[in-house]
């Protein structure tokens, strides 16, 4: 999908990515973080013959990975998908092939426009669209979740004796995309085609009362808060580098946040290396008696034997802070995460060629019941109680790791990987 705006400094269109992070204008030059308060917001402007008050229907829009924990395997892969964010059968259950074909606009925080609230998450909406439940018998309540208002069972069988306990998204964008529509004799009309919605008539499913403010986006300078300097930033990255003076910055609708981060063990001056970030998360893992090296130890089966010090020493949880496909996130994270590496670090980026990030903290986090329920032993035994665990994060660091760059590859000799570099290369495509 691609967003259509213009340059806050010159008003030059501006073509944009879904996925891009940062606004570049080939006509003045300005460079630009584009940041959201929750998540991004785009509408698709009506047609402009249409007479009636517009309103506009939000859908879910989401592109990332997708893990599901299947009787006594995890499975994987990428989604791209549109769900309606409201449970009203008088609206169209799918964009089409707009999100293609049209140029979505952000909204600004000026819009005077009616936005219409979500009702359902993402995920609900994704299940209720999966398990083919028409939208007819969708009633949603305030205060009911979704799956107590449709008593959707979770564990719902794929093959005949397999059996879905968890599935979790990972996204890369989700976004809200709103279409526009307007209601005529009853019936709610999609301003773009000036066509009927749905063959229902509108039976006031849709809160239009509830209609609140929305959050716009915002467009920061890319200058280093600290030292001025420009920073750099690859057109998906959500940490900015500063060279000159060799900080990080997470970039957030309230401006950069300085973030912590760690480079393991340089060999600097060397061309064929490339610093790869991860992120090193202590959880806390509610459901779980996974607190320490020698809990991980017994629950993942490792043909270890439990030395001293393994009982109270902290376990870290790690995830590729950078895209790769799916099996390559989940092996990195798995790897990484059984091996617990504490080495000595400094925190010195000048004169090191590193990768951007552009995987987000918060989906690093998402990530890790993934990698606990991949590195558990006894999964037939585990899986049942993977809905009953909570994961909260208590602090986190970004680590740069030092890979040697070869012909296909990107290998850490001590931790034994290697990433090949065509993984890298399809995860710029997710
Ligand atoms: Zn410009
Ligand atoms: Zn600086």
């Amino acid at each position: 999908m691609k967003i259509e705006h213009e340059c806050p400094q010159c008003g030059a269109p501006v073509i944009l990515e879904e996925t891009d992070r940062l606004l570049s204008c080939n006509f003045c030059r300005t460079r630009l973080s584009i940041q959201a308060r929750d998540c991004f917001h785009y509408y698709f402007p009506p047609a402009d013959n249409v007479k009636e008050d517009v309103f506009f229907v939000p859908y879910w829009r989401f592109r990332g990975m997708h893990f599901l924990c299947i009787t006594d395997r995890v499975e994987h892969g990428l989604l791209d998908k549109t769900v309606p964010a409201v449970g009203s059968r008088s609206v169209q259950a799918s964009l089409g092939l707009r999100p293609q074909t049209l140029k979505p606009r952000f909204v600004q925080p000026s819009d005077k426009r009616i936005f219409l609230k979500p009702q359902l998450s993402f995920e609900e909406s994704y299940v209720i669209t999966q398990q083919k439940i028409s939208f007819e018998q969708v009633t949603v309540h305030k205060d009911l979740t979704v799956f107590e208002s449709f008593d959707i069972p979770i564990t719902e069988t794929i093959i005949k004796e397999d059996v879905l306990f968890y599935e979790s998204f990972i996204a890369e964008t989700l976004s809200l995309l709103y279409a526009p529509v307007y209601i005529r004799d009853a019936v709610v009309y999609d301003a773009i085609l000036n066509k009927p919605a749905s063959k229902h008539p509108y039976d006031r499913s849709l809160d239009l009362q509830g209609a609140g403010k929305n959050s716009g986006t915002v467009f920061l300078p890319t200058i280093c808060p600290n030292c001025g300097w420009d920073m750099i930033a690859e057109r998906d990255s959500c940490i900015l580098v500063c060279p000159r003076c060799s900080s990080l910055w997470e970039a957030s609708a309230e401006g950069f946040i300085a973030a912590d981060f760690a480079v393991m063990g340089a060999v600097k001056d060397s061309t064929d290396i490339m610093y790869l970030p991860f992120w090193k998360m202590k959880v806390d893992v509610r459901g779980t008696n996974l607190r320490s090296y020698a809990d991980l130890v017994r629950y993942a089966n490792l043909p270890k034997s439990i030395q001293h010090g393994w009982e109270e020493s902290v376990l870290y949880f790690w995830a590729p802070a950078f895209k790769v496909p799916p099996s390559t996130f989940l092996m990195l994270s798995r790897q990484i995460t059984l091996l617990q590496p504490n080495k000595m670090t400094d925190n010195n980026l000048q004169g090191t060629r590193i990768c951007p990030v552009n995987l987000p903290k918060r989906e690093a986090i998402e990530s890790v019941k993934i990698t606990i329920a991949s590195m558990a032993a006894r999964k037939k035994i585990f899986f049942p109680q993977l809905n009953h665990i909570n994961v909260e994060c208590v602090e986190s660091l970004l680590v740069y790791y030092p890979f040697t760059e070869t012909k296909s590859e990107f290998i850490q000799k001590e931790l034994r990987l290697g990433i090949q570099k065509n993984a890298l290369k399809l995860g710029q495509k997710i």
